[in-house]
């Protein structure tokens, strides 16, 4: 058996593993790249296989850097089932015609720019590609095990992370000797908002596992509740501004109106208007109510209470485009949540260059921000950032929460290895960036007595 690492090494976005058995061929996620200038080439590279010859593909959660180019897959030939838990697939069925609409469209502007590339003038997939991809999509249960080819058998496993989200155990069968393969995803950190924790796992021989924050310790959920309470609270009452979140639409804007309904449940919060400006959210949120059961019991309990409560905190789901311009001229007052997360696309973009100026205004960062992107410039310190082109210079105060993150942190990580027991699997660190999953594989080996974990390159091989 073979294991071919094409994304996620050294970096966080672009997950894709191949696994070639004696039986089947099959892809584990089919992320985009995300952030950085060589992102656009990279994404339309050739695969390194060809995809009619894949018999299936797993998907571990609908985030873009996961699920982003299984349009292109499909369309240059794959024709097998691509399973994911029934949330994911109702998740991917908005995000991934809405990530070709974005392809859509940036192509439209290059092809009116005179200094671009010609390639980029065309889409990397339409939204017609983007849907013809849904129709492969098979759902499944949590915990079922799923026969997906002879001799292979899955399960999905809750990881956490959003809505939907799993780690995968994939048990292959060859020449009479089964090996059990962990894939986990992305990890959520225990105790976080809407999702169930992740999944403790005992057993496996090779066990692929992510390392966004292997690096790092969060602060505790109540100093980040804390944290996020503050920025509100002096934003609206002392300075007398607005609070701008850039947040992805999925998951992570749920999660902060979660986080506003608890406060505001508590007592914490004022009255208030909340805009969540993304189309986009408004599914997510509808999807994520939809799926109401698979929401840990916290959650369950604010909901029940807003029902009962609606008048303090209004939600406005913003939809049209004259809405969102009309947005730009409140002044203070509002609560902004808007995508994309990491500030690259989208109506965030207006936003920040309407109020990152304005010091009485707060910008809250509460997820992860690659390198090379705008939220990443802005988390960093820059007292000036370009946005369309225009200078817009920082003087907003910038809150980076990131306790919120949805991935676990270097001890949440640790804890959910130390489920693992003898003979320990062989294990490959992914999905961070390099120094960080450095870090991780040698705490992995100074703190459980591992042997150091492999960091792989990118497009690397192994075989199991
Ligand atoms: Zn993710």
């Amino acid at each position: 058996m073979k294991l071919t690492f094409f994304g996620a090494c050294g970096e966080v976005t672009g997950s894709s593993y191949l696994v070639e058995t004696a039986a089947a061929r099959f892809l584990v996620d089919c992320g985009m790249f995300q952030g950085g200038a060589e992102t656009a080439r990279r994404n339309r590279a050739p695969f390194a296989f060809d995809p009619r010859t894949l018999d299936f593909v797993l998907l571990t959660h609908a985030h873009i850097d996961h699920s982003g180019l299984l349009p292109r897959l499909v369309a240059e030939g794959f024709k097998g089932p691509i399973y994911a838990t029934a949330a994911t697939c109702d998740l991917l069925s908005v995000m991934l015609p809405d990530s070709a609409y974005i392809q859509e469209k940036e192509a439209d502007w290059m092809r009116e720019s005179p200094t671009r590339r010609k390639e980029d003038a065309t889409p990397l997939y339409t939204v017609r590609e983007a849907e013809h991809a849904l129709r492969q999509l098979k759902a499944v249960e949590y915990g079922a095990a799923l026969e997906a080819h002879a001799q292979i058998r899955c399960r999905w496993l809750d990881a956490g992370h959003i809505l939907g989200s799993a780690l995968i155990e994939v048990k292959v069968t060859e020449d009479g000797t089964e090996k059990t393969i962990v894939f986990s995803g992305d990890l959520g950190q225990p105790m976080r908002p809407l999702v169930r924790d992740p999944t403790a796992i005992h057993h496996a021989d090779v066990l692929l596992v992510e390392s966004t924050y292997g690096n790092r310790r969060h602060k505790s959920m109540t100093e980040t509740i804390q944290e996020f309470e503050h920025a509100i609270v002096d934003t609206l009452t002392r300075k007398g501004g607005n609070v701008i979140i850039p947040a992805f639409a999925v998951g992570r804007t749920q999660e902060a109106l979660y986080l506003l309904g608890e406060l505001y449940r508590q007592g914490r919060l004022p009255e208030m208007d909340i805009y969540v400006d993304s189309p986009l959210a408004l599914k997510a949120t509808e999807i994520t109510l939809r799926h109401a059961r698979l929401l840990d019991r916290e959650s369950a309990a604010l909901l029940a209470w807003l029902r009962k409560n609606p008048a303090g905190q209004r939600v406005h789901f913003v939809q049209d485009l004259e809405e969102s311009i009309a947005l730009h001229r409140v002044r203070k007052g509002a609560i902004i949540i808007s995508a994309s997360g990491m500030c690259e696309a989208g109506r965030i973009k207006h936003h920040l260059r309407h109020n990152l100026g304005r010091p009485e205004c707060t910008i809250v960062i509460t997820g992860f921000q690659a390198a090379g992107t705008l939220g990443r410039r802005i988390v960093d310190g820059a007292k000036e950032v370009r946005i369309f082109g225009i200078p817009v210079p920082v003087r907003a105060d910038i809150y980076t929460i990131g306790g919120l993150s949805a991935h676990a942190d270097q001890e949440a990580l640790l804890q959910w290895l130390a489920h693992f027991r003898p003979p320990l699997p062989r294990t490959y660190v992914v999905h961070g960036e390099q120094e960080t999953s450095e870090i991780f594989a040698r705490a992995v080996r100074e703190r459980l007595g591992w042997p150091l974990p492999v960091v792989p390159a990118p497009r690397s091989s192994v075989h199991l």
